[in-house]
Formats: C-alpha cells, structure tokens, sequence
C-alpha cells in the first residue's frame, strides 16, 4: 500500500485527523479539490464571523452616542472588508497547508475518488492506501422553485461583489439568522421568510421568541409561516412569491435552506460503502462505515454539523487507529452558538426536551436589559435561562440571547458537561458588574 492512512477532504475534520496520524508516524496522504480549511475556513465559521463583526460596527457607532461620542458612520465599503476577509483566508489556507506538511503528510491538491475499497483516483493518479477516510463535509442546498436559478446561496456571499440594498432570506436555521443580521446590520432592507411560527426551530421557544424580537428591532422584517412558490426577475427586481401570497421584491433571494453531504463523485459503490436517504454516510460509535477500513466523519456524516464537532471526531480517530489511545466523541451536552445579532448561545437540553424527562424540571428565567443599552438608547433585552433536573438539582441545559452569549456559555458547558447542580451556581459568586453574574444570581 503507499499509505496506511488516506484523507479524502481538507477541511477542519480531514486536516486534524491526516495531521495527528502523520505526528504518530503513519504514512498518511490527504487530498482536497477546493480549498484548505474546508467549509469554516473558506466559506463557513471564520469568514461569516467577519462579516458578522461588520454589520455590529455600524450600530456601535450608534450606540456611542449615549457615551458622549460622536462616531457618525459614514456608510459601510463592502469590497473593502471583502479584500480584508480574503487576506485573511489565504494565510490561514497556508497555515492548514503547513500544518500538515510539517507533519509529514502527503498533501494531494486533488479531487479523490474510489476505484475500489483500497484503492483511490487523486487527481488521475492511482493511490492505494491500508485505511481511508472520508471527510468531504457538505454543500448548500437551495429550493426546487420556478425561477430558483434567480437565488444565491451561502458561497456565492462572500464572493459577491456588492452588498446588495433589498435582501430576502428564507430559512431560519443558522444561516438565516446569521446573514439576517449581517444584512440588516449593513444596512440592507432585509427580509426572513420561514415556514414555522418561530425562527431556530430544534432551540429552545423563550430564546426562539426573543429572537424574532430582536429580528424586528434589528429592522428586520419577518414572514412567519410561509415558504416561496417562485421567483420571477425584471428591471425592478427580484420577486419572491410566496405562498402567503405576499410578493417581496428585493435585488438578492438567499436561500439558507440547509446542506447535503458531499458524497457524489466519490464513486462509494466502487467500494462498497453505503450512504442514508440524505446522501450521507452512517457511521458508528467508531466511525467506521459499513466497511470496517473506511471511515467517515464531520459533515459528511450529518450528524452535529459544527467544526469543533468534526475535529474532535478527526483527533478521535487518528488517536484511536495511530496513538494507542482508543476513544469516542460525545454528541451530548455539545454547546452551539448563533451568531446572529445579539448572539444566541445554549448547551444542554431546552425546556420542551426536559419536561419529558421523569424527574421533572425547575425553570430559571431573566430578562433584563443589558447595562449598556440603559444608555445607549437602543431597544435590547438579555434573555438567560437555566433548566435544573427537580430530583437531582443538575443542570440540564443553559440558554442565552445576548451579547456575548458565545463567550460565557463554553465556560458553563463545562459545568454543565461535569454535572454542576443548581446549589453548586448558587455558590459560585458572580463577577460584577457582567451580564454573566446572572448565570449564578437567578433565583
Ligand atoms: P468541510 O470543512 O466542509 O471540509 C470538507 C472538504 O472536503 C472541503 O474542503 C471540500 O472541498 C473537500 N472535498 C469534498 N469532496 C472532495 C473530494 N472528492 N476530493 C477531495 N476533497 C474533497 N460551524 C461552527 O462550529 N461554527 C460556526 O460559526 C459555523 N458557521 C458556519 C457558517 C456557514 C455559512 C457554513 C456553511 C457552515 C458553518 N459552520 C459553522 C459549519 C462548519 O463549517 C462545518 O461543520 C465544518 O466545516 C465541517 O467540517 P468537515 O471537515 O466535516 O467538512
Ligand atoms: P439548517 O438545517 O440549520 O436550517 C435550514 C433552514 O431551512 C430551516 O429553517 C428549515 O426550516 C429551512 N428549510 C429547509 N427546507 C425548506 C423548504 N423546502 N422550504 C422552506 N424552508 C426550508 O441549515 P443551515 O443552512 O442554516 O445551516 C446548515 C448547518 O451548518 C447548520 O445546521 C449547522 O449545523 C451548521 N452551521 C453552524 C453555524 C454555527 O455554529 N454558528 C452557523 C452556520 C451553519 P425548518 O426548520 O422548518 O426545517
């Protein structure tokens, strides 16, 4: 074999198992047909957080009014936070390249394919390899509409060339609500049309009302309850039918309605290898697939599609099959943020998830409006929830809405994840003055 170890995908999974694998002396080979980093890096996590970071400035600068400060925003250069986004990118594209050239991987900057279960087609070469791994992550699906070809979907954001003025998002899952908030945030008259009565469907309902509360107070203009029928274009526009019967016209339709793994291509038959309904590839506790010596993780996988998930499961394995040191990863107590604008953040069970447990649940609430928007002028809520087991005083999920929600959860997931009840956050005294000292002060 010329490897024992073959990466299919240069993502956040791909690029962490092939470089722990290489640090424990096997002879690995990874290849990926697009970009180093995958999704986060490229299209994902890192540059949607920029833009995130763009949209807040323009209502700090607002804010700063109520401080004393006069930081009139003279409008936002959308080519120039592309140009700064872009720069970025490339060197942490290097950084993943360097990451496994300096462990002494086989880097393949190649699309990869099965000819058989052992054998792989990288770029016209053929590649043989004891074990592969399938890491391909997923793609943005769009809806099967008249006129869909009229709509943009995640990847097309961060190469567009002009924010556009009149914006409508359908869905209401991550994506959504991020870019909701980044639009609006830049100024765009932004839309989000959705199918269920609340955006963020799966979260807990006091954070998924408080959200669509701060939709509309972020100038965002919701239609609950409705999906699109078509999209037509003329010199007006795009209009987007819905099957409310409502027309919105706007200049870009987005359509973050979900993604699909990416597993077209691969030629899985050639070895052997099954996929679900969906296209993607089930995997067990070990993340072998149906074929003992072909593995599959992250996105692709469609389980829990966010990138910490997808690299502790890549470290998981390389420190399973190479390191001697066998685990698994936990998909419970997994914290998530949204980094929609304020930010949501939760770990743990919702209430609705709870209440179907035997013990019962106690139901902790707040409600407040943060410190600096008593001053500020603008019109914020914090929410913060907890939700406690009634026999055994645990907590069993945490929930957030608010700035800063991303930062303070990942310090409760770690109480929560070590089975801290509600007397141990009792104890705990609070940093003051911080939205976080609600977290052990809530009654
Ligand atoms: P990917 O990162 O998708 O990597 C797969 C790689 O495989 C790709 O680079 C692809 O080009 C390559 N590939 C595919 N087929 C082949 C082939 N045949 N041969 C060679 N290479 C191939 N997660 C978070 O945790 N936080 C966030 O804030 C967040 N924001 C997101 C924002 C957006 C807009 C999107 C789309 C996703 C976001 N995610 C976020 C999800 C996160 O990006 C994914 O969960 C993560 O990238 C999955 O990693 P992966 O390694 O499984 O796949
Ligand atoms: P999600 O699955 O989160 O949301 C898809 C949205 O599209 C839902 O609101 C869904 O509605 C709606 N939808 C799906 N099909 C249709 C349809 N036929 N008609 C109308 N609406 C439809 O996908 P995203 O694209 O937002 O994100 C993909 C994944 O990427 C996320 O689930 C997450 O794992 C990851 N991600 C993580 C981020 C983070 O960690 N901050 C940020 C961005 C992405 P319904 O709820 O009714 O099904």
């Amino acid at each position: 074999m010329d490897f024992d170890l073959f990466v299919i995908g240069g993502g956040s999974g791909g690029v962490r198992c092939a470089r722990i694998a290489a640090g424990y002396g096997a002879r690995v080979g990874v290849a990926e047909a697009r970009f180093w980093g995958g999704t986060c890096v490229n299209v994902g996590c890192v540059p949607k957080k920029f833009m995130v970071m763009a949209a807040e400035y323009g209502a700090l600068a607002e804010d700063a009014r109520g401080f004393g400060w006069d930081m009139t925003a003279g409008g936002h250069d959308w080519a120039a936070l592309l140009a700064a986004k872009d720069k970025e990118i490339s060197r942490l594209n290097g950084i993943y390249r360097r990451l496994l050239d300096n462990a002494g991987a086989t880097i393949f900057d190649a699309k990869a394919s099965f000819i058989d279960a052992h054998t792989l087609d990288v770029g016209g070469k053929r590649v043989t390899a004891e074990r592969i791994v399938i890491a391909t992550g997923g793609h943005p699906t769009g809806l099967d509409i008249p006129g869909a070809d009229h709509a943009i979907i995640s990847d097309d954001i961060f190469v567009m060339p002009d924010m556009p003025r009149r914006v409508a998002v359908v869905g209401s899952g991550y994506i959504a609500v991020e870019f909701a908030g980044v639009f609006a945030g830049l100024r765009a008259e932004t839309h989000l049309v959705y199918r269920q009565p609340l955006p963020l469907r799966g979260f807990d309902t006091d954070l998924r009302e408080a959200l669509a509360e701060a939709l509309a107070q972020n100038n965002v203009t919701l239609h609950a309850g409705t999906t699109p029928a078509a999209i037509t274009a003329d010199a007006h526009g795009k209009h987007l039918a819905l099957s409310s019967g409502e027309v919105v016209t706007v200049d870009t339709v987005f359509f973050a309605t979900g993604r699909a793994a990416n597993t077209r291509g691969l030629n899985l038959a050639a070895a052997g290898v099954t996929t679900g309904k969906k296209g993607e590839i089930p995997v067990g506790p070990d993340f072998a697939t149906n074929v003992p010596h072909i593995y599959a993780l992250g996105d692709v996988t469609d389980r829990l599609n966010l990138t910490p998930v997808a690299t502790a499961e890549g470290h998981a394995l390389a420190d399973t099959l190479y390191g001697n040191k066998p685990r698994g990863v936990s998909l419970e107590n997994v914290p998530t943020a949204v980094f929609s604008i304020p930010p949501i953040a939760t770990v743990g069970l919702t209430e609705e998830e709870a209440a179907k447990r035997p013990n019962g649940v106690k139901i902790f609430v707040s409600k407040f409006t943060p410190m600096r928007h008593t001053i500020s002028g603008r019109t914020r809520k914090t929410l913060m929830k907890l939700i406690v087991d009634a026999k055994t005083d645990k907590v069993l999920g945490a929930h957030m809405l608010g700035e800063d929600a991303p930062e303070i959860m990942q310090g409760l997931a770690v109480a929560i994840i070590t089975g801290a009840t509600k007397a141990d956050f009792d104890r705990t005294i609070g940093i003051h003055p911080t939205a976080a000292e609600e977290f052990v002060t809530m009654r």
